[in-house]
């Protein structure tokens, strides 16, 4: 998952475009955000989100197989598991709503020139392998975005293999930033200098923060209400200086806090 902020969940259905047919028949769940099917992922374009906090800007959601083993929040804390985002996210994980990767990267070359879109407001990169970014999907994604400006976040692992990836897509064009669950993490993300950074904040921080290491940590406007993506934009930004922080919040943001401060009472 990508360390984010809550959306609701506005998509409407596309039966025409829907995988459902080639997955099984599940009984209808509704929540906690349901497994998917190994190796067959769903993808889902919303193209004017009405998420108070990104804007009216184009919205993506990946099926919940797409997100890595590692992820300290899956099912521990994970703000897209609970509330209307995972009720939009069970639909696209069963495939009811989304298409295949061929269709989604056909609908993300037909955005406008210069679009400002994000990608994932739940779900991550697409796997090949558990804890390993399909680099040459990546590439494929990057390249569909080109003109554009879209962004997400990955908590995969940056193993060197994963680090190409994302140097790559972030050199084609298209932001990929690395989601730290606490700030010695965003630390060693950022000492990479592969990509730009995030990670999560306790519950009601509104002002800037610094890391051990002395970097600035900025906090998302949109958490504070003050701004949303579509005038913010600066997690698209791939050369800037400063971590964007999210503060944790929804129903499980305890669960986002232990992890963070975990850190610092050992
Ligand atoms: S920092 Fe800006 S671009 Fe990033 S999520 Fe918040 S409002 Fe959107």
């Amino acid at each position: 998952m990508s360390i984010s902020i809550t959306a609701r969940a506005e998509a409407r259905p596309n039966p025409t475009r829907s995988i459902q047919n080639r997955l099984p028949q599940q009984r209808p769940v509704r929540s906690p955000v349901l497994p998917s099917v190994q190796g067959v992922f769903s993808y889902h374009l919303v193209r004017v989100s009405r998420n108070r906090k990104t804007g009216p800007i184009p919205v993506t959601t990946t099926s919940a197989n797409s997100c890595p083993p590692n992820c300290s929040f899956k099912g521990n804390g994970c703000y897209a598991q609970s509330g209307p985002l995972a009720i939009h996210w069970n639909a696209v994980s069963r495939g009811q709503r989304g298409s295949t990767f061929d269709e989604f990267l056909q609908e993300i070359a037909t955005l406008r020139r210069h679009a400002l879109w994000r990608h994932n407001q739940a779900g991550d990169l697409t796997p090949e392998a558990p804890g390993v970014i399909d680099a040459r999907k990546l590439t494929r994604l990057a390249m569909a975005n080109r003109g554009r400006r879209g962004f997400t976040y990955t908590h995969y692992p940056p193993t060197l293999g994963n680090q190409a990836a994302v140097v790559d897509a972030n050199r084609l064009g298209f932001t990929v930033n690395l989601s730290a669950e606490t700030l010695t993490q965003a630390d060693n993300y950022a000492d990479l200098g592969i990509a730009p950074v995030v990670v999560v904040l306790p519950q009601g921080v509104t002002k800037s923060t610094r890391t051990p290491a002395g970097r600035q940590v900025i906090v998302c406007p949109a958490s504070t209400g003050n701004s949303d993506c579509l005038n913010c934009g600066i997690c698209q930004q791939r050369d800037r200086a400063s971590i964007v922080g999210f503060p944790a919040h929804g129903s499980s943001a305890r669960r986002v806090e232990a992890i963070f401060f975990q850190e610092m009472h050992p």
